[in-house]
Formats: structure tokens, C-alpha cells, sequence
């Protein structure tokens, strides 16, 4: 379907952050904003561009009170030649028909989110950074905000999508990698079987904060979740998920169990590695495993996956209030050889082997 989108220029541009290696993670937005409508029987409707701004939403709009929303994380990146692409995007609108058809939310077509991010990212493109680590960050976004408080999925919804210039998400000053410490969660669980753990909804986050504040008190960057019966297997960190690399097998959950949000990230790291002729497994495995592997001298390397941080090494996990080095505690060679080759593809310093990337036909020298 051709969509056409009307665009309300702002008035009043914003100055644009100066030093892109201080960027940081979402804390500057750009000057535009995508929104659009559905109503039952008119289905999605007036897509616009519109200036960055706080919007109006009636206190007893549903979503405040039962958080019936979605969301997804993407990125656009600028190549060597000007040209702005997207990374799999066709993954990402596919994880959405599924997370809105367990929220009980319209669906939402491929055609019209890439048209919309394209629609925005037109208006803002100076905004698309291009040094080393950085890329422009894309949430798009539903919610139901019906004026009700009945239980029932809503009659009306609203999708936004709002762009951030961005960093690393873990930052290391030159955009490289460096290696964090990761608190291992016992007690409080993200996800049970049955419930939203596949789909991306606050609500899981919402659920999930009390554990990253415990992390904190260790001085952990973030949690790696247990599953919800035993917690016993590994299941993702924090807002990515999980890879071990022991005795040159590498192992992450296995989707199955509905507990685990399935990344486009791990997906390409699934592939890369198969093409590499690295092993790679997914499967049940349990913190005893590492602890023993770690003993024996067969874990080599942790890290996590993720659209934000990429590919994320860990150093470190604290069990039980207990450091356990991972390895030497510095970036292992796969880690950073996924790294290197993902976030190559993705800004177009490496060639694009896996027919990844997604030009939007937009350019900026
Ligand atoms: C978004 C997300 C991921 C990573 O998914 P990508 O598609 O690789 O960005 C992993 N875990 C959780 C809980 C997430 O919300």
C-alpha cells in the first residue's frame, strides 16, 4: 500500500547534540515524531509527522491504570556513503503482530511501520549520528488509551514513534566494547510460561525493576534472569539476551518455554556463528553448569545481545553477593567478533553478507 503522511515542520528545531561520543542512551530526542490512530471499524488512521512534544492523554485512559502497550527498539544507521538504513526490519514488524496479538492489539502491517519510520526519519535525518558506536535509535509504540477501567482490550489506540540519537548503550568512550558485571536474580523472576515474557510490553519492565535495584546494590550493571519454576536456567539479562561460550560450544535459552523475548540481535548471532562453523546451541542451561564450568576452566566467555548494547561482554557474575570472573574478566574474541561484524553490516563498513540491511532510499552526506 502507498501511504502518504502529512508533516507539521516544527517551528522551533532543537540545537542538535555536538560531541557524538557523549551521547549516551536516549536522553536527547529528535525535533519530529510519528503518530496515527485506530478506531474500531476505521482500523489505523491520520498517520502524521509532527513536532517532538508532550502529548495530551485523558487520566483514565486505560493503559495508565492496566498497561495494555507495546513496544519495539530499532536503529537506523548512516553509512560511509550518506545512505540511512535500517537492520532486519522485517523481524521487527513480525515480533510486533505477535506481541499484539497476545496484548490483544490491532495489528499493525510491515508496510505501514517501515512507511512510518521512513516518514519521520525523512524529516529528522541530520539528527542519524555517524561516529563510531553510534546509531539513531527508533521506539515505535501502541497503546490503548479508551476512557475506561473496565478490563477489556481497548476501542482506541494511538501509534507513536520517537527517535533518539544514541551511543553504546554501555559506554566505552571510543564506542568499543568493555566488559560489565551482571547480578545473578534468585528470587524475583521476569517471566512465567503463560505469560508476556515473549511479547514486548512495559509491563514486563514495570515487573522487572525491583530485581535491576538489587543488581545495583552489588554494583551490577544489570540482572541475569533465572527461569520462574526452578530458578535454575539461564534465561536473558536484563533488557538482552544471554550467550555462554564453554568449551567452545556457545549456548543460549531456548525459545520455546514463551519466557524469553526473542531478539532480532540473538537471532543474527545464532546465524553468524552456524556460518562461522562455530557451535551453537539452544538449550536448557543451568547457573550449576557455569559455576562448575567456571571451575574447570571451560567458560570462556558470557555476553549478552541486544539492538541497545549490540553485542555486550560480561566479566563478571555476582551469585549470591559473590564475584565469579568469567574467564580473564576482559572482551572475548567472539564477542568482539560478532560485534565487529554486526555493527559493520549495520553501518556498511563491513559488506553486507546476510542481506541484513534495509536502505530507506533516503541520503546524507
Ligand atoms: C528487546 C529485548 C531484547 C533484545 O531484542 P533485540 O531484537 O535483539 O533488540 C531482549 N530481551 C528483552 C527483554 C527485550 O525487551
Amino acid at each position: 500500500m502507498e501511504y502518504n503522511f502529512p508533516v507539521t515542520r516544527t517551528t522551533n528545531p532543537k540545537p542538535r547534540p555536538e560531541d557524538e561520543t557523549k551521547l549516551g542512551f536516549a536522553k536527547y530526542f529528535t525535533d519530529h515524531m510519528f503518530c496515527m490512530d485506530w478506531d474500531e471499524g476505521l482500523g489505523w488512521h491520520d498517520g502524521r509527522v509532527v513536532p517532538h512534544a508532550p502529548i495530551a492523554i485523558e487520566p483514565a485512559s486505560c493503559v495508565l491504570h492496566y498497561a495494555q502497550m507495546m513496544f519495539e527498539g530499532m536503529k537506523a544507521y548512516r553509512t560511509p556513503s550518506g545512505e540511512i538504513q535500517l537492520f532486519r526490519p522485517d523481524m521487527n514488524a513480525k515480533r510486533m503482530l505477535r506481541t499484539n496479538e497476545r496484548m490483544c492489539m490491532p495489528e499493525l502491517p510491515e508496510d505501514l511501520l517501515i512507511a512510518a519510520i521512513k516518514a519521520v526519519i525523512k524529516e529528522d535525518i541530520d539528527w542519524v549520528p555517524s561516529a563510531p558506536g553510534t546509531a539513531l535509535y527508533i521506539r515505535p509504540f501502541i497503546f490503548g488509551d479508551e476512557v475506561s477501567f473496565s478490563v477489556l482490550p481497548a476501542k482506541h489506540y494511538r501509534f507513536m514513534i520517537i527517535l533518539s540519537p544514541t551511543g553504546s548503550y554501555y559506554a566505552a568512550n571510543d564506542g568499543g566494547l568493555s566488559t560489565t558485571r551482571i547480578f545473578v536474580q534468585d528470587k524475583y523472576i521476569r517471566a512465567a510460561k503463560g505469560g508476556t515474557g515473549y511479547a514486548k510490553v512495559g509491563g514486563n519492565y514495570g515487573g522487572g525493576m525491583r530485581a535491576s535495584k538489587d543488581a545495583m546494590e552489588y554494583h551490577c550493571k544489570d540482572v541475569l534472569w533465572l527461569d520462574a519454576e526452578e530458578h535454575k536456567y539461564v534465561e536473558e539479562i536484563g533488557t538482552s539476551n544471554a550467550f555462554f561460550r564453554i568449551n567452545d560450544e556457545v549456548i543460549t535459552a531456548p525459545l520455546d518455554s514463551g519466557t524469553i523475548l526473542p531478539g532480532i540481535t540473538r537471532d543474527s548471532v545464532i546465524q553468524l556463528l552456524k556460518k562461522w562453523g562455530i557451535k551453537v546451541s539452544e538449550r536448557k542451561l543451568s547457573i550449576d553448569e557455569i559455576l562448575a564450568a567456571s571451575k574447570d576452566g571451560t567458560l570462556q566467555e558470557i555476553f549478552a545481545s541486544g539492538t541497545a548494547a549490540v553485542i555486550s561482554p560480561i566479566g563478571w557474575l555476582n551469585i549470591k553477593g559473590e564475584d565469579m570472573t568469567v574467564a580473564d574478566g576482559k572482551v572475548g574474541p567472539i564477542a568482539q567478533k560478532l560485534y565487529d561484524n554486526l555493527y559493520g553490516i549495520q553501518t556498511g563498513t563491513v559488506e553486507d553478507y546476510m542481506g541484513w540491511t534495509y536502505p530507506l532510499g533516503l541520503c546524507r552526506k
